[in-house]
């Protein structure tokens, strides 16, 4: 039997493999010459003491004892006959993963997305960024790998049992993502390498009998006989004539993310249920990572083996959460819009998270309660509120996506600034008025919400750091409702809401595990029906 031991490793020990053999050997009473292996299960920083350190649990095998690791989870792939086909809408972290569990048990997925291939969706948020054209299409929420490929890549949820997020670990893994995910506890990837591990799924999809349809928006749903039996997508790119398509299944995942707004509009046409749903709303706050680094490892310097530091923080104001949301250390802030005329920001990494700057959502959660001056809109009031706010703070600008902003000090204070500290946002920000800007409810408890941000992180108000508007994508402003039992949309047989945009999952690593999910409820109504 293995032996397990616990180690606490100063951040220079952390990768001296020869080190970690001789203690995980002293620990486990045995010679380092007698380990023949060394299984490293969780590996987490500590920085709550002046010394950071990482607490390592692993595995010590004595010579004599075998370490098998767990098969390949792609060697259990077959190639599918095509007798089944599910069609999958969306080629993000739900579509995509959903598209791989079909896979798995021999039915064949074709996954149509409006966006373009995750190479070729370059140019468009090249296209943002410098010139702040924004293709409805192919941006930063839209295109294959969703919105988790031009992302921080960050890989840890809270919602889901263990077993499941193993499974999903693994299959990024086999993509080709680092080892390393699988025993971090922050596991991160970052956009320079994520695109590398989509494409590799989009080929494990193709060669084993998958399709994936690039450029093809679905705009409408063929029903027959109170049944949804197929769809049909028009294609942006496609010379008149040529540009609408239909594809037929015998099951429809509906995997489009929290940006899709068409989607909920095009449901609600058709009659098909959809519900409000509450979410966040709020603002990016970018400080030098320096600072973060300082505050969080009460060192002027950052120790060379430390990871950039983040930071997350939550309060309550007025009966409201108000919390740092998808907090982006050495990262870079995004311009997040999915059409021309809004103001939306998110934020990325890179896998080795260099930037100098540090930058976080700071949103206020908004409740239907919130929403009574948008209750006309009905089950649209929550996406109505979201959209009306991006274009209020698209028109306060030029016209391009330079990001409306003020220093925080100026922000808490109701002021404006006469300039603004360097920011890692390529677009450029300029200072707007914040305080008029944003519906008066939502500033307000910003505004206590990072007074209160100051007090639990000394040295958090500063006049070096940025609040940046609008970080308003932060869950789907809707949900599609489905059965607790089967997964399917109570009033439409065929039709199976997933991930974030449905209303179920939130970050790449919940939308993933629900694709999964969503995947074995549609294999259970296909053979129920066989
Ligand atoms: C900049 C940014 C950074 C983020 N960073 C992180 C992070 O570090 N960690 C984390 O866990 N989460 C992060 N997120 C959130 C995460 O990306 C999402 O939670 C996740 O991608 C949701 O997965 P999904 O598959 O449900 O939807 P999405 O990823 O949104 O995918 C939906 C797909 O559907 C397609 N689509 C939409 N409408 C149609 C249509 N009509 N026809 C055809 N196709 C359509 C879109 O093109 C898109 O590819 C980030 C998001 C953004 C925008």
């Amino acid at each position: 039997m293995p032996q397990l031991v616990e180690l606490v490793l100063l951040p220079s020990e952390r990768h001296n493999e020869e080190l970690l053999r001789q203690k995980a050997a002293r620990q486990a009473g045995i010679r380092p010459d007698q380990v023949s292996h060394l299984e490293v299960l969780k590996s987490s920083l500590d920085a709550r003491a002046r010394q950071p350190v990482f607490r390592v649990r692993a595995e010590v095998y004595a010579q004599g004892e075998v370490f098998s690791p767990a098969p390949a989870l792609l060697d259990g792939f077959r190639e599918v006959d095509g007798r089944r086909i599910v069609l999958i809408v969306g080629a993000g972290p739900a579509g995509y993963f959903a598209a791989l569990e079909l896979l798995e048990r021999g039915i064949k997925p074709v996954v149509i997305d409006r966006g373009k291939d995750v190479r070729t969706r370059r140019r468009d948020l090249r296209a943002i960024q410098q010139y702040g054209a924004v293709n409805p299409h192919s941006n930063y929420c839209f295109g294959e790998g969703g919105a988790g490929t031009y992302s921080d890549g960050k890989l840890y949820t809270r919602s889901v049992k263990r077993g499941d997020v193993y499974k999903t670990l693994k299959l990024l893994v086999e993509h080709g993502s680092k080892a390393d995910i699988l025993t971090e506890a922050h596991p991160h990837i970052g956009s320079n390498k994520l695109p590398g591990v989509v494409q590799n799924i989009r080929e494990t999809i193709l060669h084993y009998g998958g399709e994936v349809h690039f450029g093809h928006c679905v705009t409408d749903l063929i029903i027959h006989k109170g049944k949804l039996i197929g769809l049909v997508a028009e294609k942006p790119d496609a010379a008149p004539g040529n540009a609408t398509v239909e594809f037929r299944g015998d099951a429809v995942i509906l995997a489009t993310g929290h940006s899709a707004r068409d989607i909920y509009h095009l449901l609600h046409k058709r009659g098909i249920g959809i519900e409000l749903k509450p979410f966040a709303l709020g603002v990016r706050v970018e400080h030098p990572q320096a600072l973060i680094d300082e505050i969080q490892y009460k060192s002027k310097r950052r120790d060379e083996d430390l990871p950039a530091a983040s930071y997350s923080l939550v309060c309550q104001v007025a009966g409201r959460g108000v919390f740092s949301f998808c907090m982006c250390p050495g990262g870079l802030i995004v311009p997040a819009a999915t059409a021309p005329g809004e103001i939306v920001v998110n934020g990325m990494s890179m896998s080795r998270r260099d930037s100098p700057f540090a930058n976080s959502g700071v949103v206020s959660a908004v409740e239907a309660e919130d929403l009574k001056p948008w209750a006309k809109h009905g089950v649209f009031a929550a996406l109505e509120f979201q959209s009306e706010v991006e274009r209020r703070l698209f028109g306060a600008g030029d016209g391009s996506q330079k990001g409306p902003a003020l220093r925080l000090p100026d922000f808490i204070r109701g002021r404006m600034s006469t300039d603004l500290p360097g920011s890692s946002y390529i677009p450029g920000l300029y200072p707007a008025p914040l305080y008029d800007l944003l519906p008066d409810f939502i500033y307000r408890r910003l505004r206590d919400g990072l007074t209160e941000f100051g007090k639990l992180m000394r040295g958090y108000h500063t006049n070096e750091a940025n609040v940046v508007a609008t970080e308003s994508r932060t869950s789907a402003p809707a949900r599609i409702p489905r059965d607790a039992e089967t997964l399917m949309h109570p009033e439409m047989p065929g039709l199976f809401p997933c991930g974030e945009g449905a209303g179920y999952a939130g970050g790449i690593i919940s939308a993933a595990m629900d694709g999964q999910k969503v995947a074995l409820a549609v294999e259970r109504m296909l053979l129920a029906n066989a």
